[in-house]
């Protein structure tokens, strides 16, 4: 088969910071808590004030409301509530990380990170880091290329020189990035983040978050991160509905009723020069509560920014199928849906859906291409 399953595992920012600790990078005292009679546990422990931060694998927390500096007691509990309560980029809070709360003066940003073109590792890292990185010009961020044996403590003094640190700061960071590259190359890391790299008043840095992403085919031979396998919510939705599910990296949202036709779906949208972001296969039955359960769940992957559904009615009935579509596309906007839906009272199916928003399409190729077309920029 030409699709490969995303093979990218990303660990939450609690993970990522036990992962640090163990290579010696240094990161805030914090304590895990899941409900609010923990969170005061972990002020006790801690001392005031402290972060509350949500513990999702989205990014973009800090503008989501998702991390909050407290300084009272009554406040833990209060933002502790909120923050449980958030959903950031679809996925619900379920975990917050209780930290120390850092005075620092200044945030860096500081990567490795695999070329997959290149098939090596490069660190970059910039002066200005925080949530602003993103909008930088590139031009801020500094690279250099990490041989395969590793990176020498000149080339790491190297990348600090490029930034402009001295004192206790470049020795720290020359630490830092040596232990960062390290842990990247042992734990078989795609990328491993330090965003913000905090820099105290005395010069000293601390690593604020995390963002560690593993490459899943070479977990077995990491089997303590097996357990902290994030599980992906969808999929476990997915499995409550029977469907067979699989995430992908594209961006074009495949369901249909069949593995046979899903499969040769997908095979369409590759040779169309698409990119699916899931197959969603409803099995037999697509009765319309399935049809509507599945697109309630793939209007959930952020990726996708067009769903196609190629349905052929055998048992299934297509009126069904076409009721189940409307249905959901009145509870909120979503995507744009491009459908293929053939068999058994065809005619009623897609009068039923004309003038819904939803595009019918006679083939599958129709379908594929329009949706293809539908994510071109
Ligand atoms: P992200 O938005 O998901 O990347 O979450 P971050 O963990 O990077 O937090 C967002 C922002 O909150 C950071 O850029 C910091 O400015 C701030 N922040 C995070 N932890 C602390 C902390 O311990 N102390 C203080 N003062 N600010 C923090
Ligand atoms: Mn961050």
């Amino acid at each position: 088969m030409r699709y490969q399953r995303r093979s990218l595992m990303r660990l939450f920012e609690y993970q990522g910071k036990a992962l640090f600790a163990r290579y010696g990078i240094p990161v805030p005292r914090s304590l895990l808590a899941e409900n609010e009679s923990q969170v005061l546990s972990a002020v006790d422990e801690l001392g005031l004030p402290v972060v509350i931060k949500a513990q999702v694998l989205s990014g973009g927390r800090g503008r989501a409301g998702g991390v909050v500096v407290v300084k009272t007691r009554d406040a833990a509990v209060g933002e502790a509530r909120r923050v449980l309560g958030l959903t950031v980029g679809g996925e619900p809070t379920r975990s917050l990380l209780v930290e120390e709360a850092s005075e620092h003066s200044a945030e860096m940003y500081l990567a490795v990170s695999l070329d997959r073109g290149r098939r090596e590792f490069v660190a970059l890292a910039s002066r200005s880091g925080g949530t602003e990185v993103e909008s930088q010009a590139r031009g801020a961020i500094v690279e250099v290329p990490v041989p395969l044996d590793g990176l020498t403590d000149d080339a790491a003094s190297a990348l600090g020189a490029k930034l402009g640190l001295d004192g206790r700061t470049a020795s720290e960071f020359r630490s830092i990035l040596r232990r960062l590259e390290k842990l990247s190359r042992e734990e078989e890391c795609e990328l491993v983040e330090i965003n913000p790299l905090a820099v105290h008043l005395d010069g000293s840095l601390v690593a604020l978050d995390s963002k560690v992403v593993l490459d899943d085919n070479a977990l077995f031979r990491h089997p303590e991160f097996s357990q902290l396998a994030p599980e992906d919510p969808l999929e476990g939705e997915a499995a409550k509905f029977g469907f067979a599910f699989v995430r992908l990296d594209g961006n074009i949202a495949v369901v249909g009723n069949g593995a046979g036709l899903v499969l040769s779906t997908l095979d369409l949208v590759a040779d169309s020069g698409g990119r699916a972001a899931c197959f969603l296969d409803l099995g037999g039955g697509a009765q319309r509560d399935r049809v509507e359960a599945a697109l309630r769940l793939v209007r959930r992957l952020p990726d996708a920014k067009v769903i196609l559904v190629n349905i052929f009615g055998g048992i299934t009935r297509t009126t069904d199928v076409a009721e189940g579509l409307r249905g959901v596309l009145s509870e909120e906007p979503m995507a744009p849906v491009c459908a293929r839906i053939s068999g058994a009272d065809q005619e009623e199916a897609h009068a039923l859906l004309s003038g819904s928003g939803i595009l019918v399409f006679g083939s599958a190729q129709e379908a594929v291409l329009a949706a293809v077309e539908a994510v071109s920029p």
